[in-house]
């Protein structure tokens, strides 16, 4: 039984001491972790010592001074909340940490199908254009998810083609939209204005659900303006689940809604540049996904079409809405390459193999690739050679890039 003290105070000691040990010892083991990451992470200490080293080393600074304290004098309730604050941001990197290591492993035992640097590189080809964000590292977890504290993002594990690649782009608009920016006028003074910010702001109004869900609708929209049509491809074609098509979730819109808005997107992006590119394409996108709407769910099919059909109409206003917050952040970096995908397309299915040219981006290697899937969507042996083509043709690409940059 405890003395009882004044304020519920013991004549024992207290024991913060022994959970501040505890925090340094494990800080201490990351910090030595790190001192031997070229053998566990060869080419990428890097990486690892931009994201871990300095906050570490903050990190211990801050516990050593609660240390001091806590074998000095009694504890007080204010060293309880310095520990429990440093406590909760050494778990968040500690798991980023434990992230990292485990990508790092995947990487060496080819786990990840030697792809994880092609997302990198994609990544890297993405925030240059939109001259924002550090290197990009991507690891494989048991869903896609990206972690604002190491800006690590995650790809669903396995990851086994090129097919799904695209899919790191709409993470990395998780975390570059709310940093997208543009200077504008108010009254006599220019400002930077974070548009996506203001919107976001407005939708948590109505509440969390409607915050999340549309930063899931910009990240999808970054995607699709960011790197074409590739993303949207791989979400109607392999990744979104027509059961349940048209029901929104408490994160996520519902599939035929993101689908309707990344369709509308690449419409628009056609306008803007008066073409036509992607209307084929968009025509068989959609049809597709209504007859797997339709089959999974035991609906007719016309039925399913008016609906989507009612859908793309309601969805305009947010395609709007998010269309002026890249337009009028990211402008120059909206992909606009398709013709160079379409002249490579032909060379991912036959003849000799497409080799890395100068100025031929992951991007375009990608849309080439679902452009002839989309043509041949009923052949798993053409589908079968223009993967393995393109999966070459992206390792060769990212081979060039870190040998005229080593
Ligand atoms: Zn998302």
């Amino acid at each position: 039984m405890f003395a009882e003290r004044g304020g519920g105070a013991t004549d024992k000691a207290s024991i913060l001491a022994a959970h501040v040990s505890a925090l340094e010892r494990e800080i201490g083991q990351l910090q030595g972790a790190l001192a031997h990451l070229d053998e566990l992470a060869p080419g990428l200490e890097a990486a690892a010592r931009a994201r871990f080293a300095e906050v570490l080393v903050q990190t211990n600074g801050k516990v050593a001074e609660l240390s001091r304290r806590a074998t000095g004098e009694r504890a007080t309730a204010e060293d309880w909340k310095v520990l429990r604050n440093q406590r909760r941001d050494f778990t968040s990197l500690a798991r980023e940490y434990l992230a990292f290591v485990q990508g790092a492993l995947m990487r060496r035992t080819t786990l990840d199908a030697g792809l994880l640097p092609v997302v990198d590189a994609l990544l890297l080809e993405v925030q240059q254009r939109v001259r924002g964000g550090g290197d990009p590292l991507t690891v494989l977890a048991e869903r896609e998810w990206y972690g604002e504290e190491a800006q690590i993002i995650r790809l669903r594990f396995p990851l086994t083609d090129i097919w799904s690649v695209s899919v790191a782009v709409h993470e990395l608009g998780h975390s570059a939209g709310p940093r997208l920016s543009r200077r504008e006028q108010q009254d006599r003074f220019w400002e930077r204005v974070y548009p996506l910010q203001t919107i976001l702001r407005r939708e948590y109004t109505t509440g969390q659900s409607a915050w999340s869900r549309m930063h899931e609708l910009f990240a999808d929209a970054f995607a699709v303006y960011l790197t074409g049509p590739a993303y949207a491809c791989a979400c109607a074609l392999l990744r979104f689940d027509p059961v349940g098509a048209t029901s929104d979730g408490p994160t996520h819109p519902s599939n035929a809604r993101r689908l309707a808005l990344m369709f509308r997107f690449l419409e628009r992006m056609d306008d803007a540049t008066g073409s036509t590119a992607y209307g084929g394409m968009l025509g068989e996108l959609r049809a597709r996904w209504r007859a797997a709407v339709a089959e999974a769910t035991g609906s007719d099919l016309e039925e399913v079409t008016t609906a989507d059909e009612r859908l793309a109409t309601e969805t305009k206003v947010t395609v709007d809405e998010l269309w002026d917050v890249l337009h009028g952040t990211v402008e120059s970096a909206r992909y606009s390459r398709i013709s160079e995908a379409q002249r490579l397309k032909p060379q991912l299915v036959s003849g000799p193999r497409a080799q890395p040219t100068p100025g031929l981006d992951l991007a375009d290697v990608l849309n080439a690739a679902w452009l002839n899937r989309v043509d041949h969507l009923d052949d798993p042996s053409v589908i079968s050679t223009v993967g393995s083509r393109a999966r070459d043709l992206c390792f060769a690409l990212v081979k060039a890039a870190s040998d005229s940059n080593p």
